[in-house]
């Protein structure tokens, strides 16, 4: 398989795709070993993942450079992931052995009755490109301190990421029949589907995700989906320092060039504040450094997949041919590589692709709403149900909103945030199921009630 770097279209690497005969060997090692690793106590297991944590600090410079080779992601955001995603072994330290242990809810009396919880089993992690160690770790780290086996599938745009998170872990100690890697492209995520296995992880697009569930249905095995979002922000009349504001949303929009599932996809302003709004706004966009990836100090870099740079040419045709304003950006320079210049669209409506399609891209949309009763009608107004957010000043008007969506996680005052202390989870479009918290702890493993009578 081919490895493209994003920001030349030059081919950096050629790593040997899985056979069909590779992945069903590297499942059945799984298969066989799985019940050895849910043997190893979980203190043990938990202590071979944080040494895992340990390898990760001690190279993140050079991870982040093979994430921003293939990904195209900023160095400096590379870095912020590599080092933020380790949250999640802070929160796992923390909290796995509590909720993994056996819990005895009736002590007394004849009968004692208690509840242990079984890892799965053999469960497969299938994976997206964007923030592959945040949304990796959401899984193959809970899914191994469950005392599962991980057959992990990177995308294929983050293969090269995906064989170093192998290479870790066994160094780390985790055992070769417990965490493998499969490497191609969709069809080698199709093997997996059509392998008999005790769980499916996935994270990625709405086409793919509802592609899966369809597949998976079947087997009756758990099956988890984090899928992409149109995520709303409202501004309110009453923020004091619109600047700020305008600034954390523009950073909202942008970050990770727009490519992240819970990125701010479209922002409602109420009329009070709006051309304040819209001006420092598009000064802030102004001053985003584009370029090379791994200059530290460019923000907006290459788009990771090179046929999204259509989608936003036609996103923002669609929007000026419906009457929208192009304040900013709106096309793909010239040159190598597959850059899209931040974009920012004024006079939009709900009648544009660029407010109700997932755009996944350095592209946004601002709308006036005279009230909160039209911003929520306009928040509402989607397919997905990942995340909506919220400034203000009055925390209660705010509250008030913000409890109507029918959204997974909501934000007032923050947004595009992502915390392991909380469950991550997405409405409609946006999924089935949790990743995260104590919830995201369980739902790797299975449980087995217990009556037991002296
Ligand atoms: P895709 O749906 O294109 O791919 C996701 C994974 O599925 C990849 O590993 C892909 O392999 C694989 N795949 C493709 N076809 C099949 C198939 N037939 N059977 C099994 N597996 C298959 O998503 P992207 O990787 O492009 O990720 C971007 C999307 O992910 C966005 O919509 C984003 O919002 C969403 N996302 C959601 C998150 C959440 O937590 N809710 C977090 C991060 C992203 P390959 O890449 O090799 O084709």
């Amino acid at each position: 398989m081919q490895v493209i770097n994003p920001a030349t279209g030059a081919l950096i690497n050629e790593i040997p795709s899985d056979t069909k005969e590779h992945v069903l060997s590297k499942i059945e090692k799984l298969r066989k070993g799985q019940p050895l690793w849910a043997d190893v106590p979980v203190e043990e297991r938990l202590a071979i993942l944080l040494r895992f944590g340990e390898l990760v600090a001690d190279s993140v410079e050079e991870l982040a450079f093979v994430l921003t080779q293939e990904t195209g992601k900023p160095l400096q955001q590379s870095i912020n992931e590599i080092k933020g995603a380790n949250n999640r072994l802070v929160h796992l330290e923390a909290n796995a052995t509590k909720w993994l242990a056996e819990e005895v809810m009736v002590s007394e009396g004849a009968t004692k009755e208690q509840i242990s919880y079984e890892p799965l089993g053999v469960v497969a992690n299938i994976s997206a490109w964007n923030f592959p160690y945040n949304v990796g770790y959401n899984v193959f780290l809970y899914a191994l301190v469950a005392g599962n086996s991980v057959v992990y599938k990177p995308s294929e745009f983050a293969s090269m990421t995906g064989l170093k998170f192998r290479e870790l872990l066994w160094k780390a100690g985790v055992p070769e029949y417990a965490f493998e890697c499969v490497i191609g492209t969709g069809e080698v995520g199709q093997m997996l589907l059509e392998a008999d296995l005790d769980g499916y992880f996935f994270t990625g697009s709405y086409a793919t995700g509802r592609y899966i569930a369809t597949q998976v249905a079947p087997k009756l095995v758990p099956m988890q989906l984090e899928l992409g979002g149109k995520d709303p922000l409202y501004v309110m009349d009453d923020v004091i320092d619109v600047r700020q504001a305008a600034i954390n949303a523009a950073e909202g929009a942008f970050y990770n060039n727009g490519q992240s599932c819970c990125a701010v996809e479209r922002i409602y302003v109420q009329e009070g504040i709006y051309d304040q709004f819209v001006e420092h706004f598009i000064e802030e966009v102004k001053s985003y450094k584009m370029g090379d990836p791994m200059d530290k100090s460019t923000f907006i870099g290459p788009l990771t997949r090179e046929p999204q740079v259509q989608v936003l040419l036609d996103q923002v045709q669609d929007a000026l041919l419906k009457g929208a304003e192009l304040k900013h950006g709106g096309f793909s320079p010239e040159g190598e590589g597959y850059y899209f210049t931040p974009t920012v669209l004024t006079s939009v409506n709900h009648g544009m692709d660029l407010m109700k399609e997932e755009s996944f891209g350095p592209i946004i949309g601002i709308q006036k709403v005279a009230n909160d009763e039209e911003a929520l009608k306009l928040m509402k107004d989607t397919s997905y149900g990942l995340t909506a957010a919220v400034f203000a000043t009055d925390k209660g008007r705010a509250m008030q909103l913000l409890k109507q969506l029918p959204v997974g996680t909501v934000y007032w005052n923050c947004c595009d945030r992502v915390s392991p202390n909380v469950p991550w989870s997405g409405r409609k479009n946006s999924g089935l199921g949790s990743t995260l918290s104590y919830q995201g702890i369980r739902a790797f493993v299975q449980p087995k009630a217990y009556h037991l009578r002296d």
